[in-house]
């Protein structure tokens, strides 16, 4: 962003522009002038700061009307470039913007910012915050009766100077955390893609030996590749869970609904489990007599119902799995019971926190980077539902849910 101008009523403190112009510009990286109003761009010394005032070529009645609407207007305005516009009003949609500077309602003066791309929105709180204290310095100059231009106060200049200085902090930290969140973004998309492709070769090529070579292989040569392959295969679905938790976050994820056929949804979730079960597990489903077809979001669901049950099977030593199914009044209702471990009720809560493990199954043979609740939860609630467990410790754990379903 680039602050072309800062342009205040006649009676205005030189220096006090100034110094506001400097940390605006200190602030935004660019570069700022101020103009008293009563003089126009082609009196150099109407400028006080710098040069690009001539780049902007904005001049005369077109300026001063411009000057005058932002003056009286509550919210920045925008002016648009000019046919021809050179190098600043060329840039992209950005354009220029006439921030009014008011104080106790009052017209004090505007500020012209340019900006070469769209206007970064994280910015205007922190530039109008700026330009109050720009306000409150000309006032005060305005109320103690100053005529004509003049030095503020010492004091009322340091103070205003420290009032700056902290927006400005409150302006870099802004925008330090876009960047951060960017990098972040970056980071993730590259980080899934990246890591797949070559894990994806690996787990392949174990499948291919194990099924091919399945009888020239040593028994400990066999255990090997299959630990080599359940660990990359956990270590995919860790790579999915983030990836998927990220876009659900960044509200990339849009919800695309479709006939469902429940029966065969639960058949699938109860296929997709049976391997991870114990031997002394069973695994059951409590269901209506007859299951209408409804209208959902296919994969999200499959999505949820994998993370209930999957936990439900790494937990779950012996006794049974009971996966219970219903639907009432538009709504789906499922829940999935285990006999399994428990949860304490300290840990209740935080079990759907990201990357949240309860003490006990960290170190356990369980694998797993505490993400399934997180992401289930953040998938129900997407739909439109809502997720809650009850678990006693050493008795088991019922997580269950609702989402708005219609039927087909
Ligand atoms: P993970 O992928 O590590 O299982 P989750 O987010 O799915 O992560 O679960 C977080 C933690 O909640 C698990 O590590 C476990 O401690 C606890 N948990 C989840 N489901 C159950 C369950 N059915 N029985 C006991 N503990 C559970």
């Amino acid at each position: 962003m680039e602050i072309l101008a800062l342009y205040t009523s006649p009676d205005t403190l030189g220096s006090a522009l100034a110094a506001g112009a400097r940390h605006l510009a200190a602030a935004i990286q660019g570069f700022a002038l101020v103009y008293q109003s009563g003089r126009t761009p082609a009196e150099p010394d109407g400028w006080a700061g710098f040069t690009c005032a001539k780049d902007a070529q904005i001049a005369g009645a077109e300026l001063d009307e411009f000057i005058r609407e932002a003056e009286g207007s509550e919210r920045p305005v925008r002016i648009d470039p000019p046919e021809g516009s050179p190098r600043i009003w060329g840039r992209g949609a950005g354009g220029v913007y006439g921030f009014p500077i008011r104080h106790n309602g009052q017209p004090r003066g505007v500020a012209l910012l340019g900006c070469p791309g769209p206007w970064p929105r994280v910015q205007n709180a922190g530039i109008e915050s700026i330009l109050r204290q720009i306000a409150l310095v000309l006032d005060h100059h305005v109320v103690s009766g100053s005529q004509g231009p003049a030095e503020p106060s010492d004091e009322v200049l340091r103070l205003s100077e420290q009032l700056l200085a902290q927006d400005i902090e409150l302006i870099k930290r802004e925008e330090r955390l876009t960047l951060v969140e960017r990098l972040k973004a970056d980071l993730i998309e590259t980080m899934s893609y990246e890591l797949r492709a070559p894990l994806n070769s690996i787990i392949e090529r174990v499948i291919s030996v194990l099924a091919n070579e399945h009888e020239k292989l040593s028994s400990t040569g066999r255990d090997a590749l299959r630990g080599v392959l359940d660990d990359g295969n956990a270590l995919m679905r860790m790579l999915q869970n983030i990836l998927d938790l990220w876009r659900v976050k960044q509200g990339e994820v849009s919800v695309e609904v479709q006939d469902v056929n429940l029966a065969e949804v639960i058949e699938e979730a109860i296929f997709n489990v049976r391997d991870n079960l114990q031997p002394d597990v069973v695994l059951e489903k409590r269901l209506p007599s007859s299951l209408p077809k409804i209208r959902t979001d296919l994969a999200k669901l499959n999505q949820i119902l994998f993370h209930l049950l999957d936990n439900a099977a790494k937990f779950t030593r012996r006794g049974r799995i009971e996966l219970e199914l219903s639907i009432e009044d538009g709504q789906l209702f499922v829940s999935v019971t285990d006999s399994g471990i428990g949860i304490a009720p300290d840990d209740q809560e935080q079990i759907f926190d990201e990357f949240f493990r309860v003490d006990s199954s960290a170190d356990s043979r369980h694998r797993g980077a505490g993400l399934g609740l997180t992401l289930a939860r953040a998938l129900i609630e997407k739909l439109g539902g809502a997720l809650s467990v009850q678990s006693e410790i050493g008795s088991g754990s019922r997580f269950s849910f609702t989402v708005p379903v219609s039927i087909s």
